[in-house]
């Protein structure tokens, strides 16, 4: 390739000059095909490496970084790990420094004894002060890029360092001028938002914190835009579909809540009520009913249900998961059972996964399952997306969804089958999302929460154990096992992060297995485990077979098993507290006081306080708000969840959320097709697209 070819945006990374083939792969794994690609490609975090201060003045466990010459420098193999040292003394005018770093012999070719060079990092005290690993540059090489200044840390692939691609992107920064700004110029105007001529360059390289926070607002500005224009096109779409009007009856709704054990709380009742309503209109209903786990959201489900079932029609209830699938059909059941018994009415109920196919007690084939539900002869279908495949379904009026938030359109077409009308839909979640950010994501539904608990039930107790109490804790668990009770472990997710020994689900099960419970039964279950053995597992839990589970966050929806009263969360601080609210709600769903230990491998101070304000706590939604202030809003949730990248999601903030969607409010009622702002149209609409097929 000749030098001389223009260099632009558009430009494929192929095409440029002297890149290595495995650099040019890595590259493409990050997606990244062009420059522009790579320029729009954001850190993940920052080093702080800000401070250059004197070798006399450093302090271990803070992040600096030092002015220096190298005095000393060679090789070695330690042993008796026979791993590459490659060891420095440094020296400024004030003092001099130890330097090791661990497998990274080249470092000796690079710095030689004399050269100036800033080295970044954080001190550690081991015998003295040393600084391991740091980042290094010489000082000859210009503007520094990985130390001296807030460096940007990118997620990249093992052939491809954080360094080579800070290098790249400096490389090709100034072609951020080029840049196209999808924000119309009166928005950027209104709210003071930088050009993202000059947002990008920030980002990458900020000059400082406060330069950096305009950069995160701009960017996360021009994502939250696109997806509120998306919510609000959508919800102009929504207004113009039919639904069937279900009547609801009062009377046998009454007749049906006397044959339960319990009264409906004021929220259920509510919440009942604003359903019943939405059904009885000519336009699809679309709520999200949110609620704490455990407030009864499957009940107020089923009074849904029951009105659809006496018009006539059908319901299908979606869930997340074979096991829960499973789990929803038994309670189903079980709250029509006293129902049905005393009177001549029939409902048919029909479980529907992969591989599950039942009518009430009755085990039959799909061919027959599905026949029957394309003649409308069930009424109520409760089952996993297996559903959505090829099944037509006749009479259906009514979709519930548990744990997925958003329900496309398309798919709703797709279950109703060439009907005309659309199906109502209800959307329900334990995942305590605050008002701000819901209506952002899901200003297109309407939201109903169940903020209410049913009384009678007692919080869980919390406790955050250190090390020295682990003992005590595991004495207590056998006791409660030993009086027949069950436990969860819940380990953290493996992370790809490397310093950050985390203990893994089957570790952790093998040790608990052969050690603390080694006179009890105890399952394992991550999410990656074959449906079937995870589904095998979750009925041995169930059915008291097993006595402890040891598991990921799968179990974090919905899984109800009311025995077990303890559950132990260890590497507690790589939860968000929402999520953490979650797991801990995964006990005390019995008549029995449970139980919830926190441990943490964190020895940080505002880490514990974070954990010690979670143990004092059983609001959900005041724990999401908390997650919301500290973390920022993807905290809350999965990436899948908002289809947003993950640094989008972490630099986002309800400032900028709120001005997103004042600003897209402002656009659509001048230009509800977007007309004037083509290239805002172009990202908007696939995300409409994407709306209606989720
Ligand atoms: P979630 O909102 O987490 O899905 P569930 O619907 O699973 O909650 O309900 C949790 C438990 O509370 C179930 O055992 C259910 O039978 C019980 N429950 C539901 N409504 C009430 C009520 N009004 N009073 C007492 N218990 C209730
Ligand atoms: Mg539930």
């Amino acid at each position: 390739m000749s030098d001389s070819i223009p260099i632009g945006l558009k430009t494929k990374i192929i095409d440029l000059p002297k890149l290595r083939k495995p650099i040019i792969s890595a590259l493409a794994k990050l997606n990244i095909f062009t420059l522009e690609n790579l320029l729009n490609y954001l850190p993940s975090r920052y080093l702080d490496f800000s401070k250059i201060i004197n070798i006399k003045d450093i302090k271990a466990d803070s992040p600096i970084t030092v002015k220096a010459k190298v005095t000393s420098i060679g090789k070695r193999l330690s042993f008796p790990s026979r791993k590459w040292l490659c060891e420095a003394v440094i020296a400024d005018d004030t003092g001099s420094l130890k330097v090791i770093w661990f497998n990274q012999p080249y470092i000796v070719n690079y710095l030689q004894k004399g050269d100036e060079v800033f080295f970044a990092g954080t001190p550690k005290y081991y015998k003295s002060l040393q600084l391991f690993n740091p980042i290094y540059e010489k000082v000859t090489e210009g503007e520094s890029i990985h130390t001296g200044r807030l460096v940007p840390v990118y997620k990249t692939t093992s052939s491809l360092t954080p360094r080579t691609l800070r290098t790249l992107i400096k490389d090709y920064l100034d072609l951020s001028k080029d840049l196209n700004d999808l924000v119309p110029a009166e928005i950027k105007t209104k709210y003071k938002l930088l050009d993202e001529q000059a947002a990008i360059p920030e980002i990458h390289f900020p000059k400082d914190e406060n330069n950096l926070n305009q950069a995160k607002l701009k960017i996360t500005f021009n994502q939250l835009l696109i997806q509120q224009l998306a919510v609000e096109i959508h919800k102009n779409e929504l207004r113009l579909n039919k639904a069937v009007k279900i009547k609801p009856n009062i009377a046998l709704t009454k007749e049906f809540l006397e044959t339960l054990p319990f009264e409906l709380t004021d929220g259920q009742k509510q919440a009942a009520w604003q359903i019943m309503q939405d059904m009885e209109k000519p336009t699809p209903m679309h709520r999200l009913l949110e609620g704490d786990v455990g407030s009864g959201k499957t009940l107020v489900a089923v009074l849904a249900m029951l009105q659809a079932w006496q018009a006539g029609q059908v319901t299908v209830f979606l869930a997340p998961t074979e096991i829960l699938a499973n789990q929803h059909f038994v309670t189903v059941l079980n709250y029509c059972a006293n129902f049905l018994k005393n009177s001549n009415l029939k409902i048919n109920i029909a479980l529907f996964t992969s591989k599950q196919h039942q009518i009430n007690n009755d085990v039959i084939t799909k061919k027959e399952l599905s026949q029957k539900l394309a003649k409308g002869e069930v009424n109520i279908i409760i089952g996993t997306h297996a559903l959505l495949y090829d099944q037509k379904i006749k009479n259906l009026v009514l979709i519930i969804i548990d744990e997925q938030h958003r329900f496309g359109v398309g798919q709703r077409a797709t279950l109703a089958k060439k009907s005309k009308d659309f199906p109502h839909l209800l959307s329900m979640t334990a995942t305590p999302i605050p008002r701000t950010l819901a209506l952002a994501l899901y200003g297109d539904l309407d939201i109903t929460t169940l903020k209410q608990i049913p009384s009678g039930r007692t919080p869980v107790k919390t406790e955050v154990v250190t090390e020295t109490g682990r003992g005590k804790v595991y004495d207590f668990i056998r006791s409660q096992l030993s009086k027949g009770r069950q436990a969860f472990v819940i380990t953290p997710r493996v992370e790809e992060s490397e310093d950050n020994p985390i203990k893994s689900v089957k570790q952790e099960f093998e040790r608990l297995k052969l050690t603390e419970f080694k006179n009890f039964k105890v399952g394992l279950l991550y999410g990656s485990m074959k449906s079937n053995d995870k589904n095998s597992t979750m009925s041995a839990f169930n059915n008291k077979d097993l006595d402890v589970l040891v598991a990921t966050s799968v179990i974090e929806i919905g899984i109800d098993v009311p025995n077990a009263t303890v559950i132990v969360i260890e590497g507690a601080e790589n939860f968000g507290l929402a999520q953490l609210h979650q797991l801990r709600g995964r006990v005390g769903r019995g008549k029995e006081l449970s139980y919830c230990f926190l441990f943490s491998d964190s020895d940080s101070e505002s880490t514990i306080k974070r954990l010690e304000v979670f143990a004092k706590t059983n609001d959900g939604f005041k724990l999401a708000e908390l997650d919301l202030q500290e973390r920022g809003f993807g905290s809350l949730f999965g990436q899948e969840q908002t289809g947003f990248n993950a640094s989008f999601a972490k630099f986002a903030t309800v400032e900028g959320l709120k001005m997103a969607q004042e600003a897209s409010k402002q656009l659509i009622m001048t230009d509800s097709e977007l007309k004037e702002y083509p290239l805002l149209k172009q990202e908007v609409l696939p995300l409409v697209e994407q709306i209606h097929l989720e």
